[in-house]
């Protein structure tokens, strides 16, 4: 029996079980060790904070899916992989054996990187969590006080999460005695890396909802009632919700796998780490050697099925696929007035269409893994 095991739910593993699922895999068992029961989808994020969707909607019953495949299902988190005994080691569970492990454990946010934000700062992800917090601070409107809230990291998730910010605040009644104020501190710049005419939309679309908006300086210091610039301005903040650079998985060089500079496991095309055939991984914990690209959902979505005809290949003996990370990609921002700025070849349009068009994919994603049965 070959001993295939997954560990986290992430988007590229969601394929691997949906894979499973369509062909079971004679000769091999399949287990899911997974810290969450639910696998929230990225897209959707932005809009169970605001309220677009509802708070359980956008996530995938991982549970169920691995039922589907077949799969042994472990809710708990895996702490190290012991290569040596060819086991994952998982608290309060015995160990894991494996003949093929793949990873796939997303980032954790680097709090370390801003004093004070571990304290702090609010977290996006469990977004349950996020929402009961932010529904406890939005609960006291119309004391007479006016809420700060500001959003730190001017990245696409900064952007979105600004807007539902302001979307979810504006849909709290008796506003208009204190009401919220929303900033994006986007640090240098807002979405750094996007066309300029790209830029110049979010610019608009943010000022459009009275999102204040500050570039130049990144956030340097959090505390409990302002965020500090490294320039030294002061924005109150009665909340602050930190987007910024993502960290690796502590587990990933804990086990003594092969790492890049900033603590990622170096993966080849065919998404083997670097120095073992039988450790596979994908989605943001990896770096891909040879092919930078940017931590996105996307490419956990585009590396799942390659990820999951390797794991069958090497189960079967057989040449693996190499995954080619695509250069260009449809990035679409929802802001909160209906529209979303669509962004793909140097090209950018600020549309209702775009807006319908990303809730469209959205739920389409979701309904093709999460189907209710
Ligand atoms: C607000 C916000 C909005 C975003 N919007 C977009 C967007 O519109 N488009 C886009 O492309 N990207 C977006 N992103 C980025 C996107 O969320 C990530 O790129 C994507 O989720 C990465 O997927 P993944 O498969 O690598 O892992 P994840 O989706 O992060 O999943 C990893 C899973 O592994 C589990 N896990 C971790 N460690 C362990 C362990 N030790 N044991 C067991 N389980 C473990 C975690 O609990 C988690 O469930 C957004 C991010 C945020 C915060």
């Amino acid at each position: 029996m070959t001993e295939i095991v997954l560990i986290g739910g992430g988007h590229a593993h969601l394929f691997v079980l949906e894979a499973f699922a369509r062909a079971p895999l004679p000769g091999a068992r399949l287990t899911l060790i997974t810290r969450e029961a639910f696998a929230p989808y990225s897209g959707m994020l932005p809009g169970r904070v605001s309220g677009q969707y509802a708070i359980d909607g956008g996530e995938i019953d991982l549970k169920r899916l691995a039922a589907r495949a077949g799969a042994r299902f472990v809710h708990a988190s895996a702490t190290t992989i012991d290569r040596g005994l060819r086991q994952v080691v998982v608290e309060g569970h015995a160990p894991v054996p494996y003949d093929l492990l793949s990873l796939d454990i997303g980032i954790v946010p680097d709090v370390a990187a801003i004093a004070g934000a571990a304290e702090h700062a609010l977290i996006v992800k469990p977004i349950s969590t996020f929402r009961r917090k932010l529904d406890g601070l939005l609960a006291g409107l119309g004391d007479g006080r006016t809420r700060d809230l500001v959003v730190v990291g001017g990245g696409p998730a900064g952007f979105e999460l600004a807007h539902a910010l302001r979307l979810r605040a504006d849909g709290v009644p008796a506003q208009a005695k204190g009401g919220v104020r929303v900033t994006l501190a986007a640090g240098r710049e807002l979405l750094g890396g996007v066309p300029a005419r790209g830029r110049r939309l979010a610019r608009r679309s943010l000022d459009d909802a009275g999102i204040a908006l500050v570039e130049g300086a990144r956030a340097v210091r959090i505390d409990p009632d302002a965020v500090i610039l490294e320039d030294g301005r002061s924005l109150g903040a009665q909340a602050a919700i930190v987007t910024t650079r993502a960290a690796a998985p502590d587990m990933l060089g804990r086990s003594g796998l092969a790492v890049d500079e900033r603590g990622f496991l170096k993966v080849r095309p065919t998404l083997q780490a670097e120095d073992d055939d039988s450790l596979f991984a994908a989605g943001d914990c990896v770096t891909l050697l040879g092919q930078h690209r940017p931590k996105a959902g996307v490419f956990a979505v585009r590396e799942g099925p390659v990820l999951a005809e390797n794991l069958r290949r090497a189960a079967e003996g057989r040449a693996l696929r190499r995954y080619r990370a695509q250069s260009q990609y449809l990035m679409l921002l929802a802001d909160s007035r209906g529209k979303a700025i669509a962004l793909r070849n140097g090209l950018a349009i600020r549309s209702r269409l775009a807006f319908w068009l990303k809730d469209r994919i959205d739920r389409g994603f979701v309904d093709r893994f999460d189907d209710g049965s």
